[in-house]
Protein backbone atom coordinates (compact mmCIF):
# COMPACT_ATOMS: atom_id res chain seq x y z
CA UNK A 1 0.00 0.00 0.00
CA UNK A 2 1.32 3.77 -1.16
CA UNK A 3 0.67 6.00 1.44
CA UNK A 4 0.12 9.70 -0.48
CA UNK A 5 0.75 12.55 2.18
CA UNK A 6 -0.89 15.88 0.91
CA UNK A 7 1.51 18.57 2.17
CA UNK A 8 0.77 22.23 2.64
CA UNK A 9 -0.31 24.95 4.29
CA UNK A 10 -3.95 25.82 5.11
CA UNK A 11 -6.26 26.44 2.15
CA UNK A 12 -3.37 25.00 -0.26
CA UNK A 13 -6.06 22.59 -1.83
CA UNK A 14 -5.19 19.60 0.04
CA UNK A 15 -8.62 18.70 0.36
CA UNK A 16 -10.13 19.77 -2.98
CA UNK A 17 -7.05 17.36 -4.68
CA UNK A 18 -8.06 14.83 -2.55
CA UNK A 19 -11.28 14.70 -4.06
CA UNK A 20 -10.02 14.34 -7.32
CA UNK A 21 -7.62 12.04 -6.44
CA UNK A 22 -10.69 9.68 -4.98
CA UNK A 23 -12.69 9.93 -8.10
CA UNK A 24 -9.62 8.41 -10.08
CA UNK A 25 -8.90 5.87 -7.67
CA UNK A 26 -12.35 5.32 -5.90
CA UNK A 27 -10.68 2.30 -3.93
CA UNK A 28 -8.50 4.35 -2.01
CA UNK A 29 -8.75 5.05 1.25
CA UNK A 30 -9.13 9.01 2.48
CA UNK A 31 -8.04 10.18 6.15
CA UNK A 32 -8.57 13.81 6.91
CA UNK A 33 -7.62 14.29 10.75
CA UNK A 34 -8.98 17.80 10.23
CA UNK A 35 -12.67 15.96 9.25
CA UNK A 36 -12.41 13.87 12.27
CA UNK A 37 -11.91 16.31 14.46
CA UNK A 38 -14.94 18.05 13.50
CA UNK A 39 -17.08 15.42 13.11
CA UNK A 40 -16.19 14.87 16.79
CA UNK A 41 -17.28 18.19 17.50
CA UNK A 42 -20.34 17.91 16.16
CA UNK A 43 -21.33 14.60 18.07
CA UNK A 44 -19.88 16.47 21.03
CA UNK A 45 -17.67 14.08 22.15
CA UNK A 46 -15.16 13.80 24.54
CA UNK A 47 -12.40 13.97 21.81
CA UNK A 48 -14.10 16.99 20.15
CA UNK A 49 -14.97 18.50 23.55
CA UNK A 50 -11.04 18.71 23.67
CA UNK A 51 -10.19 19.36 20.09
CA UNK A 52 -12.21 22.35 19.93
CA UNK A 53 -10.33 24.70 22.36
CA UNK A 54 -7.15 24.12 19.85
CA UNK A 55 -9.18 24.44 16.72
CA UNK A 56 -11.07 27.70 17.89
CA UNK A 57 -7.54 29.05 18.11
CA UNK A 58 -6.13 28.05 14.94
CA UNK A 59 -3.89 25.80 17.24
CA UNK A 60 -2.40 22.10 16.88
CA UNK A 61 -4.51 19.40 19.02
CA UNK A 62 -1.80 17.96 21.01
CA UNK A 63 0.36 15.37 19.04
CA UNK A 64 -0.80 12.53 21.74
CA UNK A 65 -4.01 13.00 20.88
CA UNK A 66 -3.63 12.89 17.28
CA UNK A 67 -1.30 9.99 17.44
CA UNK A 68 -3.66 7.75 19.20
CA UNK A 69 -6.48 8.60 16.51
CA UNK A 70 -4.27 7.85 13.70
CA UNK A 71 -3.16 4.61 15.49
CA UNK A 72 -7.00 3.71 15.48
CA UNK A 73 -7.92 4.84 12.32
CA UNK A 74 -4.83 2.21 10.92
CA UNK A 75 -5.95 -0.33 13.16
CA UNK A 76 -9.55 -0.21 12.29
CA UNK A 77 -7.90 -0.74 8.42
CA UNK A 78 -6.21 -3.49 8.98
CA UNK A 79 -9.12 -5.56 10.93
CA UNK A 80 -11.09 -4.69 7.88
CA UNK A 81 -8.71 -6.08 5.46
CA UNK A 82 -9.05 -2.69 3.84
CA UNK A 83 -5.43 -2.92 3.04
CA UNK A 84 -5.45 -5.78 0.58
CA UNK A 85 -8.04 -4.21 -1.04
CA UNK A 86 -7.23 -0.70 -0.90
CA UNK A 87 -3.76 0.19 -2.41
CA UNK A 88 -3.72 3.93 -1.78
CA UNK A 89 -4.28 6.01 1.37
CA UNK A 90 -4.64 9.40 1.28
CA UNK A 91 -3.32 11.40 4.49
CA UNK A 92 -4.43 15.05 4.53
CA UNK A 93 -3.62 17.28 7.52
CA UNK A 94 -1.47 15.01 8.97
CA UNK A 95 1.65 14.58 9.78
CA UNK A 96 1.43 18.59 10.94
CA UNK A 97 4.59 17.87 13.41
CA UNK A 98 8.03 16.40 13.31
CA UNK A 99 6.50 13.98 16.15
CA UNK A 100 3.41 12.79 14.21
CA UNK A 101 6.27 12.16 11.47
CA UNK A 102 8.25 10.19 13.66
CA UNK A 103 4.82 8.16 14.94
CA UNK A 104 3.49 7.86 11.29
CA UNK A 105 6.96 6.24 9.98
CA UNK A 106 6.61 3.62 13.19
CA UNK A 107 3.40 2.67 11.64
CA UNK A 108 4.36 2.59 7.95
CA UNK A 109 7.58 1.34 6.17
CA UNK A 110 9.59 4.89 5.09
CA UNK A 111 9.65 3.34 1.38
CA UNK A 112 5.84 3.13 1.51
CA UNK A 113 4.94 6.52 1.70
CA UNK A 114 5.35 9.52 -0.77
CA UNK A 115 4.01 13.00 -0.10
CA UNK A 116 2.81 16.24 -2.69
CA UNK A 117 3.84 19.75 -1.61
CA UNK A 118 1.60 22.39 -2.28
CA UNK A 119 3.23 25.69 -2.29
CA UNK A 120 1.37 28.52 -1.13
CA UNK A 121 1.92 32.07 0.61
CA UNK A 122 0.04 34.12 3.18
CA UNK A 123 -1.49 36.22 1.11
CA UNK A 124 -3.14 33.58 -0.88
CA UNK A 125 -3.72 31.56 2.06
CA UNK A 126 -5.70 34.32 3.12
CA UNK A 127 -8.33 34.80 0.64
CA UNK A 128 -8.49 30.84 -0.27
CA UNK A 129 -9.47 30.59 3.23
CA UNK A 130 -11.89 33.60 3.75
CA UNK A 131 -13.76 32.74 0.31
CA UNK A 132 -13.49 28.59 1.51
CA UNK A 133 -17.56 27.52 1.21
CA UNK A 134 -18.43 23.40 1.84
CA UNK A 135 -21.52 21.43 1.34
CA UNK A 136 -21.64 19.56 4.26
CA UNK A 137 -23.47 16.80 2.57
CA UNK A 138 -21.61 15.80 -0.21
CA UNK A 139 -18.29 17.41 0.77
CA UNK A 140 -18.15 19.71 -2.05
CA UNK A 141 -15.31 22.78 -1.73
CA UNK A 142 -16.23 25.76 -3.21
CA UNK A 143 -14.44 29.68 -3.52
CA UNK A 144 -16.95 32.24 -3.79
CA UNK A 145 -14.53 34.44 -6.20
CA UNK A 146 -12.77 31.27 -7.67
CA UNK A 147 -14.83 28.01 -7.86
CA UNK A 148 -18.38 29.78 -7.21
CA UNK A 149 -21.38 27.69 -6.60
CA UNK A 150 -24.39 28.27 -9.30
CA UNK A 151 -26.48 30.13 -7.48
CA UNK A 152 -25.37 32.13 -4.42
CA UNK A 153 -24.34 29.47 -1.19
CA UNK A 154 -26.11 26.51 -2.14
CA UNK A 155 -24.59 23.56 -3.45
CA UNK A 156 -24.73 23.06 -7.14
CA UNK A 157 -25.38 19.06 -6.78
CA UNK A 158 -27.54 18.67 -3.11
CA UNK A 159 -28.76 22.17 -3.32
CA UNK A 160 -27.88 22.94 0.21
CA UNK A 161 -26.82 26.11 1.97
CA UNK A 162 -22.99 25.78 2.11
CA UNK A 163 -21.26 26.20 5.74
CA UNK A 164 -18.33 28.62 6.40
CA UNK A 165 -15.63 26.62 8.53
CA UNK A 166 -15.69 28.77 12.02
CA UNK A 167 -11.61 28.82 12.40
CA UNK A 168 -11.82 30.28 8.07
CA UNK A 169 -11.45 33.78 9.71
CA UNK A 170 -8.99 36.08 8.78
CA UNK A 171 -7.42 36.08 12.13
CA UNK A 172 -7.28 32.67 12.90
CA UNK A 173 -6.29 31.90 9.60
CA UNK A 174 -2.96 33.88 10.42
CA UNK A 175 -2.28 32.00 13.71
CA UNK A 176 -3.00 28.43 11.60
CA UNK A 177 -0.34 29.70 9.36
CA UNK A 178 2.23 30.66 11.89
CA UNK A 179 1.87 27.23 13.28
CA UNK A 180 1.98 25.61 9.65
CA UNK A 181 5.46 27.82 9.23
CA UNK A 182 6.76 27.11 12.61
CA UNK A 183 5.57 23.32 13.41
CA UNK A 184 4.36 21.71 10.02
CA UNK A 185 7.14 23.35 7.45
CA UNK A 186 10.07 21.78 9.14
CA UNK A 187 9.08 18.20 8.66
CA UNK A 188 9.97 18.86 4.43
CA UNK A 189 13.83 18.58 6.21
CA UNK A 190 12.64 15.14 7.81
CA UNK A 191 11.31 14.23 4.31
CA UNK A 192 14.98 15.42 2.62
CA UNK A 193 16.35 12.87 5.91
CA UNK A 194 14.82 10.13 5.46
CA UNK A 195 14.35 10.14 1.62
CA UNK A 196 11.21 10.22 1.14
CA UNK A 197 9.91 11.51 -1.92
CA UNK A 198 8.12 14.66 -2.31
CA UNK A 199 6.58 16.34 -5.31
CA UNK A 200 6.52 20.49 -5.00
CA UNK A 201 3.43 21.97 -6.98
CA UNK A 202 3.02 25.51 -7.53
CA UNK A 203 -0.08 25.79 -5.53
CA UNK A 204 -1.27 29.01 -7.15
CA UNK A 205 -1.77 27.15 -10.64
CA UNK A 206 -5.73 26.42 -11.88
CA UNK A 207 -7.23 23.29 -9.76
CA UNK A 208 -6.67 20.91 -12.71
CA UNK A 209 -3.45 21.75 -13.64
CA UNK A 210 -2.13 20.70 -10.30
CA UNK A 211 -4.92 17.73 -10.52
CA UNK A 212 -3.08 16.61 -13.78
CA UNK A 213 0.17 17.12 -12.38
CA UNK A 214 -0.26 14.78 -9.21
CA UNK A 215 -2.35 12.13 -11.58
CA UNK A 216 0.83 11.84 -13.82
CA UNK A 217 2.53 11.41 -10.48
CA UNK A 218 0.90 8.37 -9.30
CA UNK A 219 0.86 7.18 -12.44
CA UNK A 220 4.59 6.78 -12.38
CA UNK A 221 4.50 5.61 -9.41
CA UNK A 222 4.22 1.75 -8.64
CA UNK A 223 1.68 0.59 -6.09
P1 LIG B 1 -6.99 22.72 2.24
O1 LIG B 1 -7.68 21.37 2.26
O2 LIG B 1 -5.52 22.61 1.91
O3 LIG B 1 -7.24 23.52 3.48
P2 LIG B 1 -9.00 23.38 0.21
O4 LIG B 1 -8.87 22.26 -0.77
O5 LIG B 1 -10.16 23.36 1.12
O6 LIG B 1 -7.60 23.56 1.03
O7 LIG B 1 -8.97 24.74 -0.64
C1 LIG B 1 -9.10 26.01 0.00
C2 LIG B 1 -9.95 26.94 -0.87
O8 LIG B 1 -9.24 27.26 -2.06
C3 LIG B 1 -11.28 26.35 -1.31
O9 LIG B 1 -12.24 27.38 -1.33
C4 LIG B 1 -11.00 25.84 -2.75
O10 LIG B 1 -12.16 25.88 -3.57
C5 LIG B 1 -9.95 26.82 -3.23
N1 LIG B 1 -8.93 26.23 -4.09
C6 LIG B 1 -8.30 25.03 -3.94
N2 LIG B 1 -7.35 24.87 -4.90
C7 LIG B 1 -7.38 25.99 -5.66
C8 LIG B 1 -6.62 26.44 -6.80
N3 LIG B 1 -5.65 25.70 -7.33
N4 LIG B 1 -6.92 27.66 -7.32
C9 LIG B 1 -7.89 28.42 -6.77
N5 LIG B 1 -8.64 28.06 -5.70
C10 LIG B 1 -8.38 26.87 -5.14
P1 LIG C 1 -7.76 21.18 8.70
O1 LIG C 1 -9.15 20.68 8.44
O2 LIG C 1 -6.70 20.23 8.20
O3 LIG C 1 -7.55 22.60 8.22
O4 LIG C 1 -7.58 21.20 10.28
C1 LIG C 1 -8.39 22.03 11.10
C2 LIG C 1 -7.80 22.11 12.49
O5 LIG C 1 -7.81 20.81 13.11
C3 LIG C 1 -6.33 22.57 12.59
O6 LIG C 1 -6.19 23.98 12.59
C4 LIG C 1 -5.90 21.93 13.93
O7 LIG C 1 -6.38 22.69 15.02
C5 LIG C 1 -6.66 20.61 13.93
N1 LIG C 1 -5.86 19.53 13.31
C6 LIG C 1 -6.12 18.86 12.15
N2 LIG C 1 -5.17 17.95 11.90
C7 LIG C 1 -4.27 18.04 12.90
C8 LIG C 1 -3.05 17.39 13.19
N3 LIG C 1 -2.53 16.45 12.39
N4 LIG C 1 -2.39 17.76 14.33
C9 LIG C 1 -2.88 18.69 15.16
N5 LIG C 1 -4.03 19.35 14.94
C10 LIG C 1 -4.72 19.04 13.82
Amino acid sequence: MLVLILFGPPGSGKGTQANTILQNYPNSIYISTGDILRENIKKNTELGKLAENYISKGLLVPDEVINSMIQNKFQEINNSNHSKNNKLLILDGYPRSINQLKFLLNLVPINCIKSVYLKLNLEEVIKRIVYRRICLKCNRIYHLIYNKPKNNETCDICNEKLHQRSDDKEEIVINRYNVYMNSTLPILQEFKENNISFLEIDGNQEVEKISQTILNYLKSTTF
